[in-house]
């Protein structure tokens, strides 16, 4: 243990090869994250709306407490600074503030957390980390409130359309996006200008903290996960496949506009396309998670004239989601001309994969290894605003934390022990980043 000048919550400096964290803060602020953002089940924390709001104050009155420079931009996301011993760009540590309806207390906000509890280690052990470390709060990035990926760190670099902001709605109330963002303090017309808050070239590196989705770290029994690769996706999320309601018993088979029968058409298609292209060694998962006739109107003697479905397509490689889109495309006229229905797809919405930095990857590998901790490096899944980054230029690498029953939900479980190793290791990199002309320290 070092010596606090306050003598407070001690610095988890424990050996001389440890970086410094202040676990203390975190497990304070997750605590009240779940007390003031709890609903009846799990916590919600709206984009641009009141949870994610509270999240925000909480962290702002934390970061004025450890003496950081506070900023927002026209997106509301939010900047809190050390500054470093040299001049150059920023090490940015950052992830999102929102969750689902009825979520998790760790998905986002402990990568946010993570930020301030290796930034507190530092002021605590009276440490000037080489370079300015900023936490970003990055709003709006669980695509359910608005149906578009990544909203907060797609403001920052000024890459939102008009389209969106008139146009995209909030699934809880309706309200457009531009106007949330104006009501929670920003400035559509800033956005709608196409102004970037960002410019990749003053950002040395993202770094983005987050709990594994997954279920390979439990599986594995290993605390941490070092990301060398995000999934990126298509998605259409309101498809229908639109037939003729007909009497079973009476439609000859040629007669029918049988919405279930050509739906399902398309799922054995997209399941054959998946299954070549995993064979020639793409990355690629597909899913239909939502897949239903309308009970209102479906009945057990009627040809199904309508079923809703929703298409889920990823992979890690740009020209493997090229690929099955076009197949999605084939197969889709191929079935509506087989089976005389139509498919209506509704609107498309897709994010890039992105390939996490080498040498960041490298340094967080050894970051780990220097302080006994043990990490396996593992591909992303899920979509992060670590891919905006990735794609507008920025050395990128995510750390995933062990958690237990995946995310999106209210058993998240993710233990502060190894949320700590993960804040040893981010810590570390800060002190020793793979940049040219830093590290000294
Ligand atoms: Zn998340």
């Amino acid at each position: 243990m070092t010596s606090t000048r306050e003598g407070a919550t001690a610095v988890a400096v424990e050996g001389s090869n440890q970086a410094p964290v202040d676990i203390g803060l975190a497990e304070r602020l997750f605590d009240e994250l779940r007390r003031r953002t709890g609903t009846n089940r799990g916590i919600t924390r709206t984009s641009y709306g009141l949870g994610e709001q509270i999240a925000h104050d909480i962290v702002t009155r934390e970061a004025r407490k450890l003496g950081l420079d506070i900023s927002t931009d026209a997106g509301c996301n939010l900047y809190l600074t050390m500054k470093g011993r040299d001049e150059g760009p920023a090490i940015f540590i950052g992830s999102h503030l929102d969750s689902v309806p009825m979520g998790g207390n760790f998905d986002g906000a402990a990568g946010v957390l993570l930020g301030l509890s290796v930034i507190s280690g530092y002021v605590r052990a009276g440490i000037r980390p080489p370079r300015d470390i900023t936490v970003m709060a990055v709003r709006a990035e669980e695509s359910t409130w608005f149906g578009a990926s990544y909203v907060g760190s797609r403001a920052a670099f000024g890459l939102l359309t008009e389209k969106e902001l008139d146009h995209v709605k909030r699934s809880s109330d309706q309200v457009p996006l531009g106007r949330a963002i104006d009501a929670a303090g920003g400035n559509s017309e800033m956005l709608r200008a196409g102004t970037p808050h960002l410019n990749p070239e003053n950002i040395a590196m993202f770094i983005e903290p987050h709990i594994e989705q997954g279920p390979l770290l439990v599986e594995r029994g290993i605390p941490v996960g070092i990301v060398t690769g995000i999934r990126g996706s298509f998605r259409f999320r309101e498809a229908r496949c639109i037939g003729a309601y007909a009497h079973s018993g009476a439609t000859p088979r040629e007669f029918r506009q049988d919405a279930v029968r050509a739906a399902s058409a398309l799922v054995m298609d997209l399941e054959d396309a998946w299954t070549t292209l995993q064979q020639e060694g793409a990355d690629l998962v597909v899913t239909f998670g939502q897949f239903s006739t309308d009970p209102t109107e479906a009945a057990f003697s009627k040809i199904a004239g309508r079923l809703n479905f929703s298409l889920d397509v990823r992979s890690q490689e740009p020209e493997t989601l090229k690929r099955m889109q076009a197949i999605t495309a084939d197969a889709v006229a191929r079935v509506e001309a087989r089976y005389n229905i139509r498919f209506e797809l509704g609107r498309l919405t897709d994010s890039t994969p992105a390939k996490m930095d080498e040498a960041i990857v490298a340094a967080l590998t050894s970051a780990a290894a220097e302080q006994n901790i043990e990490a396996i490096a593992m591909a992303c899944g899920a979509g992060h605003d670590a891919a905006v980054f990735a794609a507008q230029g920025v050395a990128t690498g995510m750390v995933f934390i062990r958690n237990e029953h995946g995310s999106h939900n209210p058993d998240e479980a993710m233990e502060i022990d190894d949320f700590a190793e993960a804040a040893r290791i981010v810590s570390a990199l800060c002190l020793d980043p793979p940049l040219a002309g830093a590290g000294a320290g």
